[in-house]
C-alpha cells in the first residue's frame, strides 16, 4: 500500500487542533513542531482575506532526506511512510539541509532530527493519525493511494489537488485541495508583491530554524579540501624540481596533509549534535549518501598518508611510485566530498553544473597555498608551488564568477545567487574572491599565499549561508 494525505484547505478553519494533537501524541517538545498552519493574508484593501495551509512532511516518494542520511536513520517504509529511527540519528543536519519543504526540525531535547511520521505507530495498530482524529471538520484525509476504491485515491484522481514545489521531482504524497499559490509557494508573496498579493503579515507562522549547516561545515569542507589539494600540488612541484629525498617531500607534505584531514574530521565531529554516535556511521553506513562516501574516501586517503609517513620512518625512500597513486586518491576524495552539497537538493544554489570543477580548483588553491607557505623554508619548491597557486586562483576566480553569472532555472536559485552577491553573504563572498585574486601574485610574493587560503574559506562560508537563506516553507 501507499499511505498518502489530502489536506483540504477549503474545510480547514485554522483551529490548530491537529497541531496540538500531534504535539500531545508524539510528545513533540516546545520549540519545534511536526505540523503547523501557515497563514498568509492576501488581497487588497478593502477586500483582504486569509489563506491557510497545513505544512508538514510530504512523505516524498523520492525523498532527498532519505538519500542523504549517512547512517540510514531516515527510511522510506514499504507503505510509503518516511520515518526516522532516532536511535540511529547522529544529528548531522543533512536531512534538514536536503528537505525542500523545511519539514524536519532538530529536537532541542534529544538532539536528533524530528518530523511527522504520519503517526506510524497508530496506523500500524489500525488507528488514524492523531491529527485526523482531532480535526473537527474532516479536513485531513489519510488513506491508501494504491487502492482505487479509497476516498483518497478518488480525490487525487479527480485532479483537483496540488503539491508543494513539484519542480523538485520528489513526488510528494501530501496533496492540497483548495490551497492558494500564496501559501503553496513561499516565494509567491514577495514575487507577487504589488501585483496579485499584498501581504500584511509575515507569510508564515512556521518554525524558525537556525541554519542546518553552520560555519563548522564550511570549515570542515575547507580543511578537507586543503588536505586533498596539498599533496597533489606538492607532488607536482617535486616532480618538476626534484627533491624526492628532501625533508619536505618525505615528511612535511604527508604530515601537513594528514593534519588538515584530521582538522576536518574534528571540526565535523564538533558539528554533530550526537558526536558519541559517530560509530554508527562505521557500523551501518548508507552508501547512497555522498557524506558516507566522502568519509570513506577521506579514511582511505588518510591511511595512504599514514603509509607515506610510515614508509619514510622505516627508511624507505618514497617517490612517485607512491606519490602518484596517493595524489590520485586525494583528487578523487575532493571530488567525492564535493557531491555532498548538491545532494542536499532542497537548496537550489548548490545545484550547479560547476560545483565539481569549483570544488577541485578550491582544493588546489587551498592545498597549494598551504604548501607554498610551508615551503618558504625549502627554496626549490617555491617557484613551482607559486605557479600552481596562481594558476589555480585564476581558474577558481573564473569558475566562481561563472557560477554566479549562470542562469538559474528556479526562483529559489536566483534569490540565493542574489543573497550571495548582493545580500547578507555578499561581503564574505566578495572579500574572499578578492583574496583569491591577490593569490595571482603568489609567484612574486609567496607569503601572500595566505590570502587565497583564507579567501577560499570565506567563499565556502558565503556559499553555504546563501544556499540556506531562501525560505522553503
Ligand atoms: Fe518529508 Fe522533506 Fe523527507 Fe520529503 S524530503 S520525505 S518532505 S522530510
Amino acid at each position: 500500500m501507499a499511505w498518502a494525505t489530502v489536506l483540504d484547505q477549503e474545510r480547514c478553519t485554522g483551529c490548530d487542533a491537529c497541531t496540538i494533537a500531534c504535539r500531545t501524541e508524539n510528545q513533540v517538545p516546545l520549540g519545534i513542531t511536526r505540523t503547523y498552519i501557515k497563514s498568509v493574508e492576501v488581497g487588497r484593501f478593502p477586500h483582504p482575506s486569509r489563506q491557510l495551509q497545513v505544512n508538514r512532511c510530504n512523505h516524498c516518494e523520492r525523498a532527498p532526506c532519505v538519500a542523504i542520511c549517512p547512517t540510514g536513520a531516515i527510511v522510506r517504509r514499504q507503505d510509503g511512510i518516511v520515518d526516522i529511527d532516532q536511535r540511529a540519528c547522529i544529528g548531522c543536519g543533512a536531512c534538514i539541509a536536503a528537505c525542500p519543504y523545511d519539514a524536519i526540525s532538530l529536537d532541542p531535547e534529544r538532539h536528533v532530527a524530528d518530523k511527522c511520521n504520519l503517526c506510524s505507530h497508530r496506523l500500524d495498530s489500525g488507528l488514524e493519525p492523531a491529527c485526523v482524529s482531532a480535526c473537527p471538520v474532516d479536513a485531513i484525509l489519510v488513506g491508501d493511494l494504491n487502492d482505487p476504491a479509497s476516498a483518497i485515491a478518488r480525490v487525487v484522481q479527480r485532479g483537483s489537488v496540488a503539491v508543494r514545489r513539484p519542480e523538485k521531482g520528489t513526488l510528494p504524497r501530501v496533496f492540497y485541495r483548495g490551497a492558494g499559490q500564496a501559501t503553496l509557494d513561499p516565494l509567491a508573496v514577495s514575487a507577487a508583491e504589488g501585483r496579485n498579493f499584498v501581504p500584511s503579515t509575515q507569510p508564515s507562522v512556521g518554525p524558525e530554524h537556525s541554519l542546518a549547516w553552520d560555519w563548522r561545515i564550511a570549515a570542515a569542507a575547507w580543511a578537507r579540501s586543503v588536505a586533498c589539494g596539498a599533496y597533489p600540488a606538492a607532488l607536482l612541484a617535486v616532480f618538476v624540481r626534484g627533491g624526492w629525498a628532501d625533508l619536505f617531500w618525505a615528511w612535511i607534505v604527508p604530515a601537513v596533509s594528514l593534519a588538515a584531514l584530521l582538522l576536518a574530521g574534528i571540526t565535523l565531529l564538533t558539528h554533530l549534535k550526537r558526536p558519541a554516535r559517530f560509530y554508527i556511521l562505521l557500523l551501518r553506513p548508507r552508501w547512497g549518501s555522498w557524506i558516507t562516501r566522502g568519509a570513506a574516501a577521506s579514511a582511505l586517503y588518510g591511511a595512504l598518508l599514514a603509509a607515506h609517513l610510515g614508509l619514510t620512518g622505516s627508511g624507505v625512500a618514497v617517490s612517485w611510485w607512491l606519490g602518484v597513486p596517493v595524489g590520485v586518491v586525494a583528487i578523487l576524495t575532493a571530488a567525492v566530498a564535493a557531491q555532498a552539497l548538491p545532494q542536499a537538493s532542497g537548496r537550489d544554489l548548490w545545484q550547479s553544473p560547476l560545483a565539481l570543477p569549483r570544488a577541485l580548483t578550491q582544493a588546489i588553491v587551498g592545498g597549494a597555498a598551504v604548501m607554498l607557505l610551508v615551503a618558504l623554508g625549502f627554496p626549490a619548491a617555491i617557484a613551482p608551488l607559486g605557479a600552481i597557486v596562481a594558476a589555480a586562483c585564476a581558474a577558481d576566480l573564473l569558475l566562481g564568477m561563472a557560477e554566479v553569472a549562470l542562469p538559474r532555472p528556479t526562483a529559489h536559485g536566483r534569490l540565493a545567487v542574489r543573497e550571495l552577491t548582493r545580500g547578507r553573504s555578499s561581503r564574505l563572498f566578495w572579500l574572499g574572491s578578492l583574496a583569491v585574486l591577490i593569490g595571482l601574485s603568489a609567484p612574486l610574493v609567496p607569503p601572500l599565499a595566505a590570502l587565497p587560503l583564507a579567501g577560499v574559506l570565506a567563499c565556502r562560508l558565503a556559499h553555504l549561508r546563501a544556499g540556506q537563506a531562501v525560505a522553503l516553507a
